[in-house]
Formats: structure tokens, sequence, C-alpha cells
């Protein structure tokens, strides 16, 4: 009978366990294998009374067609929701709230116009003047993110437009972010001889469309996993994973058993750890850092909140009494998706760690608690005691994709490539949203159903 382990019951293992269930068959034996007695990895769904509420991911790019695809697959259409249309997202910044930046590709303006009421008379005349200041861009280079903006535009702009998004998608600043993997879009003009960074976002801009981007699921992702793991009807291990090993044709993973096939869907430093016998391997998925991020979800009755879908906190913003804001962010989530508006009540989540600031996660629920009632309280008048409050701490909850990361996963993808029936599949590979994830791991799934064959 064939066996195979997937490592890893996050999105990705999950996924790569149904996927080979569909191709592998009922005779098939699939090892589902993850240290936590919970499947999801950084999707958690909770109940806060009886509304469940999602404390890691809550929303996907529903542009891309992975999840609507899944849905469908699952028969859990019905499902998917999209953010209202008129709750608008907002910039904390300089003390005072603005709307975010609209036209700009992830916060990087292509006209001064669009960030005027963000930045200072100085920074405006900047980015006027940037696409005829004199510009040299290599081909094939990387840098980062912040470098780049901070240098042509001014840091205001890396502060409050760009880093705002990135600490929302990467936990990351611009600093910590490369270009090619974050903005391939935006690289790819660049590298196409584009004459200033005004002219390259112009390039690389999406063309707008109506729509929402993004979706998000009525009931939050807990159905979705469960669908996925009842689907996958896969022996499920709960253990540390160990060593995975190669004799023959055959792999064994430690504590686990000898199998005929592997996908490997840890996040980065725990694939290092069990790849320790191939140092290619090894050395890379070590490489690759990690943020850690704290969210605190929390209930409030008899509040009236704006109506708009979020707060995002600009860089280095202090509160009115002086010290700093600790909170990255605020979804005002019951303004955000009608579907939690008439569940009485106001949901909002208070996101807390960007790279670098790991102790902040560290600090206990009290803490986060009540920084997350002062910031609010701060940023948008909101001055009374939660009904319910939910800690939720992400170690390591999201990779950083630093400038060189498509060299690093090139590498990587070559090395596994070595090796048969082993595949990788997590967020630091080729995006960290879950449609890539739900993506990378489809392929992992069906490059080891076809090595089976
Ligand atoms: C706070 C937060 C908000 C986010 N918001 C969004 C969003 O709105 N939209 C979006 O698209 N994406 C979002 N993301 C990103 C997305 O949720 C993740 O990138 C994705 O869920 C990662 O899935 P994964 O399966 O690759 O990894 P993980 O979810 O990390 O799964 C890995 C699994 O491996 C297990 N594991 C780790 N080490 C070991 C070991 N040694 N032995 C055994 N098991 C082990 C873990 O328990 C875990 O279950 C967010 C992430 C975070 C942290």
């Amino acid at each position: 009978m064939t066996a195979v382990a997937v490592l890893g019951a996050g999105i990705s293992g999950l996924v790569a366990a149904y996927r080979l269930r569909r191709t592998l068959g009922p005779s098939a034996r699939i090892l589902l294998v993850d240290d936590a007695d919970r499947d999801g990895g950084k999707l958690r769904t909770v109940d806060i009374g009886d509304v469940p509420v999602d404390v890691g991911a809550e929303a996907f790019v529903a542009r891309r067609p992975e999840m609507p695809a899944l849905l469908v697959e699952l028969g859990l259409s019905d499902l998917l929701v999209r953010p209202s249309a008129t709750a608008r997202p907002l910039v904390r910044s300089g003390g005072a709230l603005h709307p975010l930046p609209v036209g700009t590709l992830m916060g990087i303006p292509a006209s001064a116009e669009s960030v005027a009421h963000l930045v200072d008379a100085a920074t405006v005349a900047r980015i006027e003047a940037e696409a005829t200041t004199p510009f040299r861009w290599t081909p094939g280079h990387d840098a980062s993110l912040g470098d780049l903006i901070s240098e042509r535009f001014g840091p205001q702009v890396t502060a409050r437009s760009v880093d705002p998004l990135l600490g929302g998608v990467y936990s990351g600043l611009s600093v910590t972010t490369g270009v090619r993997a974050a903005l391939p879009g935006l690289a790819a003009a660049l590298d196409a001889g584009a004459t200033s960074l005004t002219d390259a976002v112009l390039r690389a801009r999406p063309a707008p469309t109506s729509g929402p981007v993004f979706g998000g699921l009525r009931g939050g992702y807990r159905p979705v996993l469960e669908a996925l793991a009842a689907e996958a009807d896969a022996e499920r291990v709960v253990t540390r994973v160990g060593s995975v090993t190669r004799a023959g044709s055959e792999w064994t993973v430690d504590g686990v058993g000898v199998v005929d096939a592997v996908v490997v869907a840890l996040p980065a430093p725990a694939a290092a750890a069990a790849l320790a016998t191939f140092p290619t391997l090894a050395d890379r998925l070590g490489a690759i850092e990690l943020a850690s991020s704290a969210v605190v979800a929390l209930r409030f009755d008899g509040v009236d909140l704006p109506d708009n879908s979020g707060v995002l906190v600009a860089t280095g913003e202090l509160r009115h009494d002086g010290e700093p804001l600790r909170a990255k962010a605020f979804t005002l989530s019951s303004r955000k998706w009608p579907h939690l508006a008439d569940r009485g009540g106001e949901f909002v989540r208070a996101s807390f760690g960007r790279y670098g600031d790991a102790a902040i996660v560290d600090e206990p629920d009290g803490v986060l608690i009540d920084s997350a009632r002062r910031d609010l309280a701060d940023v948008l008048g909101v001055d009374t005691a939660p009904t319910a409050a939910v800690v939720q701490r992400w170690y390591g909850g999201l990779p950083q994709y630093r400038p060189g990361h498509l060299d690093v996963v090139a590498d990587l993808e070559a090395a596994a490539a070595e090796l048969p029936r082993l595949e990788l599949a997590g967020a630091y590979l080729h995006g960290v949203g879950v449609p890539a994830c739900v993506a990378v791991a489809s392929a992992a799934a069906e490059r080891t159903a076809a090595a089976l064959a």
C-alpha cells in the first residue's frame, strides 16, 4: 500500500493531503503529522460568544482563482463573503487619520497626488521630480523596497504609505522586504528599462477593475479546515517531526515511520531541522527569517465604530500622550465584513508585532489587551472596556521575503528536485497568502502523485 507523510497540518499540509487522497484513492495511507493537536496552523477560528472570529488570517485575495475554486470543490461556495464596498481603510499618521492612498502599488505612489494628504510638501516635491531625476537600475538586481522607495521618494512614503501595508502582509517592513519577491511586476518593469520608479509603478500597477479584491469566509476558516481534513481522511499523527532521511527508495520520518513519499509543509525553520541531513536544503531553509505577531480579538457592546474597514498605523507613530502607538493595525471586523455586522456587538482585531519587534508578542495577555484598548481609544476615541477579548500569539507567524529571496527559493527547489518523492510546500516559497499556499501545496501533491504512479 502506498504511504505518504505530509508534515505540517496548516493550510499547505491540509491541501496537500486532500489532493493526494483525491489522486491516490481510498487505499493509500496518508499520514498528516503536526505537533499541534489542532489543524490549520496560522488559520484559526475562535468563538467569541456564538460568533466565529478568525484570529489568524481573516481574508484572502479572491481575484486569484485558488480559494474560490477550492470552495467550489468542497461544496462550500456559499461561505464566500465579500468585504463591505463602502467601508474604506484608514492610515493613522502624524496623530491623525487619513484615507489609505489609492492608485498605488503596495503603497508606492505613481503620482504625488495619491499621497499628498499623508506626506509633507518637501516629499510631494520630491515625488513630482522623481520621474525626471536620473535613475539607474541593473536588470536582475534586487534591493529592499525600503531602500529603493526612500532613495527615490523619501522616507515618509516608506513609513506612512508602504510600511503600514507590508506590516499587514508580511509582518515586515519595507527595509526587510525585497523588490523581486514582493513585487515581481515592479521588478519586471525595472528590468524592462523603466526610466524612474514612477515609470516602473505606472507600468506595474494593475489595471483598475471593479469588484472587491478580497474575500472572506462566513464562519471563518474553520469549516474549510474541517472539510479538507474530512476529505483527506488522513491518519493524524500528533508529534514533533523528527529527522527525514532516505534509504534506497524509502523515506523514514523519525517518530512516524517508513513511507514512499514525503511532502514537507512545515515553516522554514522546522523544515530545516527535519531536513538536516540534506545540507543544501537545510542551510537555505535555516536562513529564512520569520516575524512574530499577536492578534487581540475584541468584542465591544454599546459602541459605535466609524464605517471604515480598519486603520493601518504608520511606523514610528505616537499616541497623543507621547507614548508609542503599539498596535500596527486595527481591523474593524464588524464594519469590514457585512456577515459580522448583524451578529450583535462590534468586533475589532488589534494586531501587534513587526519584524524585529518580537518582544511584544511575549507580553502577558492583560498587557496586550490593555495596549489594544489604549491605542484604540487614542486612534478612534473608543474608550470602552471590551466585553470579550481573545489573545492569539503567532510565533514565527510570517516568513520574510528579503532581497535575494527568489534565488533562495530557486536553490531550494532545485535541491528538492534532486530528491525523488520529496516535495516542499509552505508560505516561504511563492507567497505568504493563503491562495499562494494552496497553489504551491496542490502542485507539490500533484508531483508526488505523479512520481508514485
Ligand atoms: C496574523 C496573521 C494574519 C494573516 N492574515 C492573512 C490574510 O488575511 N490572508 C492571507 O491570505 N494570508 C494571511 N496570513 C498568512 C497565512 O495565514 C499563512 O501564510 C498560511 O496560513 C501559512 O500556511 P502553511 O500551512 O504554509 O503554514 P502554517 O500555517 O505555519 O502550518 C505549518 C504547520 O506545521 C506545524 N509545525 C511546525 N513545526 C513543527 C514541527 N517541528 N513538528 C510538527 N509540526 C510542526 C505547525 O503546528 C503548523 O500547523 C496571515 C498570517 C498571520 C500570522
